[in-house]
């Protein structure tokens, strides 16, 4: 009977709570926000922040919302595995990853990439220098992804952002947009690779397990065989790595491609030089080309307005 305690935000409480909602415990224990009893679980979240989950089926239930920080102060040190819910020796598997780029960027697409590794070919990998792309420059970037593309089987899928504006406007949030994306580029990757399956496909989380099957629950075929979630999941498997890599790669050239037709360098990321940039693509090119280069309902958008508004003054 194990023991799981997650650390989580407020808003991801309270989700957990509205999920838990018709089985919730009346009597709170002290510094509680709500208790729930499953079969097999018993959950307490506390203001702290920590849920703790108690019982048979604790890392079952608590697996629904993700790993638990490395951080955390846990009680389970039985596996080999530094991940709770991921199987022992997660990182020496043939696992396809999944990752995205671009969901924080003003400007440019949202780029998904879900990428083949087999166990085998690890130490290929490492030694072209496969890892976190957080701990990576942009040529560095590049350099390594025109060497595995034609290594590993992947599938890439750009979300241009004539298309994104259109759904978010007729509703769709984003982490539903990119939920679709992995499901369709991981089922890409299983086509290309088939008869041959991977040990486990790994997507690094950017929402609750839930959430994403919920997100993909009316597509024409879901990938659901062997799927794990974790955050920080670059640094779990080269799969996701790699996948990063790809989608970076795929991301940054697009940006340059849209520097092209704007006729100047197009900034990344959601600061104020986005906003310079784009008040500075409508002077030249008028408000309507907007929808092609930028997510327009990043507050960014009336932060170049205005400073639109002023130069013409
Ligand atoms: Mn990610």
């Amino acid at each position: 009977m194990g023991n799981v305690v997650l650390n989580r935000s407020m808003s991801e409480i309270s989700k957990m709570k509205s999920y838990y909602s018709g089985q919730i415990i009346d009597k709170l224990p002290p510094g509680s926000i709500f208790a729930a009893k499953t079969s097999g679980c018993m959950i307490t979240a506390y203001k702290s922040g920590k849920v703790l989950f108690q019982g048979s089926n604790s890392e079952v239930e608590a697996s629904r919302w993700g790993v638990a920080e490395a951080s955390k102060p846990s009680t389970s040190t039985k596996t080999g595995s530094p991940k709770g819910n991921l199987p022992a020796g997660f990182s020496q598997l043939s696992v396809i990853g999944s990752d995205e780029v671009g969901t924080g960027d003003f400007f440019g697409p949202i780029t998904v990439v879900a990428a083949y590794v087999r166990k085998e070919d690890i130490p290929l990998l490492k030694e072209l220098g496969v890892k976190d792309s957080k701990d990576l420059k942009d040529d560095k970037i590049i350099a390594i992804a025109k060497d595995i593309k034609s290594i590993i089987p992947f599938s890439l899928l750009t979300l241009k952002n004539e298309k994104y504006n259109q759904l978010q406007q007729s509703g769709m949030s984003q982490g539903k947009m990119k939920a679709i994306l992995h499901n369709q580029a991981i089922l890409n990757v299983l086509d290309k690779i088939a008869p041959v399956k991977p040990e486990a496909i790994l997507i690094d989380q950017f929402v609750q397990s839930s959430t994403y099957f919920q997100h993909v629950k009316n597509q024409k075929a879901i990938a659901k065989e062997n799927v794990y979630f974790s955050t920080k999941a670059e640094g779990i498997h080269l799969a996701v790595a790699a996948a990063s890599i790809l989608a970076r790669y795929a991301f940054v050239q697009y940006i340059d491609q849209l520097g092209e037709t704007a006729g100047f360098k197009i900034p990344k990321g959601a600061g104020s030089q986005v906003d310079e940039a784009a008040a500075k693509l409508i002077l030249k090119k008028g408000c309507d080309i907007l929808p092609q280069y930028v997510k327009l309902h990043f507050a960014n958008t009336d932060k170049a307005m205005s400073l639109v508004n002023k130069k013409r003054k």
